[in-house]
């Protein structure tokens, strides 16, 4: 293995996004408190109100229960029910999902669709021969031009799937579909889904950068910070209201620095390749599924696509910066964002 270190860095609020909860408590029934977990390869935070925590002992264990089976089930390195999906369509033959993947899928084909393909688990072919899909294993690794091509040749789509209800069916090519650009939004969904409906409010939930707000606060509104990509400082602060959603992809997250190249985990689909203009983007929307996807979407997509693919997501606010680490954002992000001293040299433009 040649040069640079293999870093994984998983900072102690959050994995992605430096996601800091820039909040004091308030009075003594308003208290929020945050429970910690470990799953879908990332820390999970959970933040409830005090009282909740304690009139609804079981909450936490059940979330952490819910979240096992989305790991098992919506990652295809292991034995769940995506891995078993990849294998039958690969096979030719079609597959009856659970209500729960094929969902995630219809919102995976979508922001596929509405990204020109900039966004496709299709991916999951590269992320392997990279060798980002083992956390544990390290380092990266650069392949050669003829495996990318041949991978690139017979690779299937999430656009070659036709989803009908529950059946999914497609033509013969080799599937690995990864679905690790949406997941974990579709996981925090679930959770401030759950959280929703027992009535429980403030919450907020983070999986990695991944983010869902429950309910405005009484003294304040949540406030998140969104990490530098290069750096250990901040971009800036976010406002989050009532239901907001947001995340935050970045080229710092998994990644080896080889001869130059930066390779990291978020692979244009049309080159087999990391994508090398962008080293972030945070966008806002209303859930944190969609969230997900876009910010990946937007990410891969790049200085041409990027705002027309945010329009046909529906997601208004949204920043991108770039390979130089020049700071780009629509006029609704700069509605929610406050930029710190901490930007380097960032130039901030704000382009629609
Ligand atoms: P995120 O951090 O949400 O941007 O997701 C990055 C993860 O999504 C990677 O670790 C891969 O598992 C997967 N992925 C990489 N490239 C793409 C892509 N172009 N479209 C969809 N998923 C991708
Ligand atoms: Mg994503």
């Amino acid at each position: 293995m040649t040069g640079g270190t293999w870093r994984r860095r998983v900072s102690l609020l959050a994995a992605f996004a430096l996601v800091v909860l820039l909040a004091a408590c308030g009075r003594d029934d308003s208290r929020i408190i945050e429970h910690r977990l470990y799953a879908m390869a990332t820390w999970i935070d959970v933040t409830l109100p005090v009282r909740a925590a304690r009139e609804h002992p079981q909450l936490i264990a059940e979330i952490e229960a819910e979240l096992r089976v989305f790991e098992r089930d919506l990652y295809p390195w292991t034995d769940g029910e995506l891995a078993r999906l990849n294998a039958a369509l690969s096979a030719g033959e079609a597959f009856e999902a659970s209500p729960a993947l094929a969902a995630v899928l219809v919102s995976a084909q979508r922001a596929a669709v509405a990204s020109d393909g900039a966004f496709d688990p299709g991916v999951g072919g590269f992320v392997e021969l990279y060798g980002f899909h083992d956390a544990a294993a390290a380092p990266a690794t650069r392949p050669d031009d003829a495996a990318i091509a041949a991978l690139l040749a017979s690779s299937g789509s999430i656009r070659d799937l036709a989803i009908s209800g529950r059946r999914i069916t497609a033509p013969p090519r080799r599937f690995l579909l990864d679905l690790g650009g949406i997941a974990k939004g579709a996981a925090v969904d679930r959770i401030a889904d759950r959280i929703e409906a027992l009535g429980i409010a403030p919450a907020l939930v983070n999986a990695g950068g991944n983010l869902r707000v429950i309910g405005a606060r009484e003294d304040r509104a949540w406030r998140v910070g969104i990490r530098a990509p290069r750096g250990e400082a901040l971009l800036g602060t976010i406002e989050l209201g009532a239901g907001d959603a947001t995340s935050t992809s970045g080229d710092y997250e998994r990644f080896r620095d080889s001869d130059g190249e930066r390779l990291h985990h978020i692979i244009d689909p049309r080159t087999g390749r990391p994508v090398a203009h962008t080293e972030a983007v945070t966008v806002i929307a209303a859930d944190a599924e969609t969230a997900d996807a876009a910010s990946t979407a937007l990410f891969v997509a790049g200085p041409d696509a990027w705002l027309e693919v945010a329009r046909r997501l529906g997601v208004t606010a949204a920043l991108r910066v770039d390979a130089s680490g020049r700071i780009e954002m629509t006029r609704a992000m700069r509605d929610r964002i406050q930029t710190g001293t901490s930007g380097d040299s960032a130039i901030i433009a704000v382009v629609d």
